[in-house]
């Protein structure tokens, strides 16, 4: 049977747990009342879809998934506007990405717009636990993993898909505070081949040691980083392209001579997660040049330049010390936008303009981001179809 949202039964918890204060939410910790499960055999296709009490699974020791995993998530978001009604932003993409990281791993397929439509009527039942709070909303967590039981190294025929939710603040506590960066070569996040542009479990569990010795060393997070071979002909002389930053894409703001700014992101090479808010940060800038929108706090008379090229820490340097390098952004969906001030590397730190977001620097294409995108979210704007109310 294909996976099919008419057939979901919904199983209430007894008794429902007391909603803590948002200020008290720590990301990803607090979870909600309820989950949706779903199981995949190859005999009889996808189960009835269950929402239920919030709870363990059982997991056989020698499931797929605990062993070579086959695991897959995605990272999405409802929200609250003062409307009153719960929204998502762009979520068919996450239910391609979705889709498209099964495939990468060979574990089954699924109607997406079935699960788009199980994913609405779980937020609805736990739609209390959306916080209110400007900044605040509920965490989306899809999962799937193999759960074929055997150790034979080979794909997993049957599969278990659950969601779980959880109502999260600001994920970086100190919000638009810009966060500081350790550039990294030894370790790369991802390579050309891997599977970098898919959201796997898999990519993950490597980055926990680095990112532990960044903190150690007084850093936030890590600016994952590519060698290759230099572009300027130098014999021997290495550069370095910059990838993502932790788990967040990246944007550049360079300062043109003729007034308009450039806005410059890794393409998408493999290496680089295809983020629905890189995606968006792009479109965003793009109407606002073509003056469909006005950014804010963006003059209208600002052309913002998109481009989406490979970008090396030897061009990055270059820039900053010309004074152009204006904005050095990560983008992603439990952030928005988290602005960098500083990048360690080869022992010396390439900085930004001293923190750019403070109240009397308010006119930065971060901060416009960050903005425009949680208007939508929360339905304060409208843009195209970005915005879906759940019903
Ligand atoms: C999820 C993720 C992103 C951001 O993607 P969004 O769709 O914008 O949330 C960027 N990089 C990595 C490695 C990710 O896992």
């Amino acid at each position: 049977m294909h996976l099919q949202a008419s057939k979901l039964v919904i199983n209430l918890v007894e008794e429902a747990k007391v909603v803590p204060p948002a200020e008290s939410l720590v990301f990803g910790q607090t979870k909600t009342d309820h989950m949706l499960v779903v199981h995949y055999d190859p005999v009889n296709g996808w189960s009835t879809p269950e929402i239920k009490p919030y709870g363990p699974l059982t997991i056989d020791p020698a499931s797929s998934c605990l062993q070579y995993c086959p695991n897959i998530f995605e990272g999405m978001k409802a929200y609250i506007g003062p409307d009153g009604e719960a929204r998502l932003f762009r979520p068919q993409r996450n239910m391609e990405r979705f889709a498209r990281s099964a495939a990468r791993l060979a574990l089954p397929k699924f109607d997406q717009e079935a699960l788009l439509t199980l994913i609405k009527r779980l937020v609805l039942v736990d739609k209390r636990w959306i916080p209110t709070k400007s900044g605040y909303s509920l965490y989306i967590r899809p999962t799937l993993i193999g759960t074929h039981t055997g150790l034979g190294p080979h794909y997993s025929d049957t599969a278990t898909l659950f969601v779980i939710l959880t109502p999260s603040g600001p994920y970086f506590t100190n919000g638009l505070q810009p966060i500081s960066l350790l550039g990294i070569s030894e370790t790369v996040r991802a390579w050309p081949g891997g599977t970098g542009a898919h959201k796997l479990g898999l990519n993950y569990a490597p980055s926990f040691l680095p990112q532990m010795e960044a903190t150690a060393k007084g850093y936030d997070q890590i600016l994952w980083l590519l060698e290759i071979d230099c572009q300027d002909g130098e014999k021997g002389k290495k550069d370095f392209r910059i990838t993502e930053v932790g788990a967040m894409n990246i944007f550049l703001v360079v300062q043109r001579d003729d007034g308009d700014l450039d806005l410059i992101t890794p393409s998408l090479d493999g290496t680089i997660l295809p983020g629905v808010t890189r995606a968006s940060t792009l479109a965003l800038a793009d109407a606002h040049t073509r003056g469909d929108i006005v950014l804010p706090n963006i003059p209208a008379t600002v052309k913002i330049h998109t481009y989406e090229k490979p970008l090396t820490m030897s061009l990055l340097s270059s820039l900053s010390s010309q004074g152009k390098a204006l904005e050095f952004f990560g983008v992603g969906t439990a952030a928005i936008v988290a602005p960098i001030n500083k990048i360690g590397w080869e022992g010396e730190d390439v900085v930004f303009p001293e923190n750019p977001y403070d109240e009397t620097r308010s006119s930065t294409i971060g901060r416009a981001m960050f903005e425009m995108i949680t208007n939508i979210q929360t339905g304060r704007t409208q843009f195209e179809d970005w915005g879906v109310v759940c019903e």
